[in-house]
């Protein structure tokens, strides 16, 4: 249920946003929207590469607070840029929504988590 939900997220929602606010050209905005995905590239930096439970949120470089913080600042950029943030945007948005599913799952991964404090200023 958990990969469905973040994959619908990652590969349908774009489209969806795509085809009601780019309708004349969502093709090119889908495709933009899917290269956001390489975003994940800097998971091969990690090591193990593949961890489960593992957060990407505040763990991988280029998902970390000051790289969002970036992704945020560049909504305001000329096209291509701003659509590019958006799909990075949701993306960290669709990561941290896993994020919490997993946490609901495993406690001491949230224990041991770089996310804990933001996780426990949002829920408590
Ligand atoms: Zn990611």
């Amino acid at each position: 249920m958990q990969g469905l939900i973040h994959y619908s997220l990652h590969l349908v929602f774009p489209v969806l946003v795509a085809w009601f606010f780019y309708r004349k050209e969502w093709k090119f905005v889908y495709l933009l929207f899917l290269a956001t995905m390489l975003v994940d590239l800097d998971h091969l930096l990690a090591t193990p590469v593949f961890q489960a439970n593992r957060c990407s949120i505040g763990f991988h470089p280029l998902h970390t607070w000051p790289a969002i913080a970036v992704y945020v600042v560049a909504l305001a950029f000329k096209r291509p840029y701003n659509i590019l943030a958006l799909g990075l945007v949701f993306h960290m948005a669709t990561d941290f929504i896993d994020c919490t599913l997993s946490y609901r799952q495993c406690a001491q991964c949230l224990n041991d988590s770089p996310l804990r404090p933001a996780m426990e200023w949002l829920f408590n």
